[in-house]
């Protein structure tokens, strides 16, 4: 399969080129800026339509004390498709979640973006029947989720939930037409909770180019066919023109999965899969942060300050820190990380003395039972830990329950000596990456799973199985008592990758590669008239 070639000099504006390279080893000329994506995009679709669909809006109106605020939607991703958005002029389809989405909105759910500087249009979506929401969001995090991320957590298969799926994506994919009427259009579609509406629309209007990117992993064949849906789910994704995943490996395991499953030609020359005389490709597009966006606030004095500040707020002295950040979700490895570090303490392994863990944990999905009772283990393995190795206000975790802000997460990033990531399975964890981008002293130790989709380019982490305990203890020590030297030239050469892509590039990929591929609705459409 061929990876896209993410790293294309681009200008980078002079005046920032020092800053650039003093704050990211791979220095200026690297990152495609924000202004480049906006090119093209805008020259990839025009003179098309653009349609974005995804479950979660980019902008929430939320009332709150008598006044309406608008609330961004967080995190690099949103950002990037969002300025893809305002380049393009695009429609973007998502489901109307805050409590003042209604009001804000005209009669038929459309509200302009940014509220500052319309450019586009949020096209509100809803879902009157709340049991309709609440079986279309349990089946995508109670089937789908576990069942690709392969967990062990046994995934719920519900026909009822599987049918309201089905129902929530048929009124996307209305919504998208509505969007589209009767122009040429291309449509991004985002993650798993819209398997399906790729075919619905591929049905109603058969020139439409269809994007659609994974964003968890994809399990293997043997794996995904315990699903009863398999087929029609598979089917629907085919009726894409190119579908991304983070890593390459989870685009092997859905070409696998489809030729077991349904009659195609695999066409690994191309990397695609042809069926019914339509074509699929498939792509990896590892996503990553904006590294100088995070070296530039870890570079500011108040991130030091902070770091200092929460020293103080902790009561931890000088003690080492091994940080963990991340949802609260089973597939995160948390319980794993806690009895590793667990272990650490009762054998007494090289650097267990005067060191505490950090783990901030982020709630999620809090009205699934699985996430229930992770919570629940979690809080009581920290106490459990706490009483047998802590003394009374001297805990040795610190666990955290709260999502933090991007300028209060910095901080953490530069107070965490060793950065815990042990993921049982993740499509590619952002968090590693943003760890490396926040250590500009080349100083810090990232323990990385081999299971979470960052691993692949992130060879310099000290890797280790955390099903493994001892050898994730061991490999605690390990990044505990690593000298600065060896601290230094693990870093440099993450942070040499870190800082060579950013969320930019990621969505520059995607376009280009739906120009290479001639998949513009204008040469599909010469195409099909031939
Ligand atoms: N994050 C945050 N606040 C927090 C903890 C995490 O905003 O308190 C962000 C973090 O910066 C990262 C994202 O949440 O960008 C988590 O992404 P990741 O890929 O690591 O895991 P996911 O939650 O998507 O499975």
């Amino acid at each position: 399969m061929s990876t896209p070639v993410l790293s294309v000099p681009t200008k980078v504006d002079r005046a920032t080129q020092a800053e650039t390279s003093r704050l990211t080893p791979r220095g200026p000329g690297r990152h495609t800026t924000q202004e480049t994506l906006q090119r093209v995009a805008r020259e990839t679709v025009a003179p098309a339509k653009l349609v974005i669909a995804s479950h979660r809006e980019p902008y929430q109106h939320v009332r709150r004390d008598g006044s309406i605020r608008v609330i961004r939607s967080a995190g690099g991703l949103a950002s990037a498709l969002d300025s893809i958005a305002q380049a393009t002029g695009a429609t973007w389809v998502a489901l109307g979640s805050g409590n003042a989405d209604r009001e804000t909105a005209d009669a038929t759910g459309r509200v302009a973006m940014p509220p500052d500087k319309p450019r586009y249009t949020l096209q509100r979506l809803w879902i009157d029947s709340d049991e309709v929401l609440d079986a279309y969001r349990r089946f995508a995090n109670g089937c789908l989720w576990p069942l690709c991320h392969v967990v062990y957590v046994r995934p719920q298969f519900d026909r009822d939930q599987w049918e309201a799926y089905r129902e929530v994506n048929r009124r996307f994919a209305e919504q998208i037409l509505r969007a589209v009427g009767d122009e040429p259009a291309i449509v991004l579609l985002q993650d798993y909770q819209l398997a399906l509406a790729a075919r619905m629309l591929r049905d109603a209007k058969p020139d439409l180019s269809l994007v659609l990117f994974w964003h968890i992993p994809w399990p293997n064949a043997e794996v995904f066919r315990i699903l009863p849906w398999r087929r029609e789910l598979l089917d629907g994704l085919l009726a894409t023109d190119l579908i991304g995943f983070h890593i390459n490996y989870h685009g092997f395991n859905f070409m696998e999965t489809v030729a077991r499953e349904l009659e195609v030609h695999v066409d690994r020359e191309r990397s695609a899969l042809k069926r019914r005389g339509h074509r699929t490709y498939v792509r990896s597009y590892p996503i990553a942060p904006d590294a100088l966006e995070i070296a530039r606030t870890a570079d500011m004095p108040t991130a030091a300050q902070a770091a200092t500040s929460l020293r103080r707020e902790l009561g931890i002295g000088d003690a080492r820190v091994i940080l963990g950040v991340d949802r609260l979700d089973y597939t995160k490895g948390i319980p794993e990380r806690l009895d590793a570090f667990e272990r650490v303490l009762e054998q007494q392994l090289p650097g267990w003395d005067n060191t505490v863990m950090v783990q901030i944990g982020v709630p999620s999905r809090v009205d699934l039972p699985d996430y229930q009772a992770l919570q629940s283990t979690v809080s009581d393995r920290v106490d459990q830990i706490n009483a047998r190795f802590g003394s009374p206000g001297s805990p040795v975790i610190h666990l955290i329950i709260d999502n933090l802000g991007f300028d209060e997460l910095i901080p953490y990033y530069v107070l965490g000596d060793v950065m815990a990531v042990t993921s049982l399975h993740d499509g590619m964890n952002l968090v590693a990456k943003e760890y490396v981008a926040a250590r500009l002293n080349d100083d810090g130790v990232l323990v990385l799973s081999p299971y979470a989709g960052a691993s692949r380019e992130l060879e310099h982490a000290i890797q280790a199985n955390p099903y493994d305990i001892d050898a994730l203890a061991q490999a605690l020590s390990r990044a505990l008592t690593l000298d600065r030297d060896a601290q230094r030239v693990r870093m440099r050469a993450l942070r040499e990758v870190v800082s060579a892509h950013n969320i930019y590039d990621w969505g520059r990929a995607m376009f280009r590669d739906i120009r290479r591929l001639h998949l513009t609705p204008e040469v599909r459409t010469a195409r099909e008239a031939v």
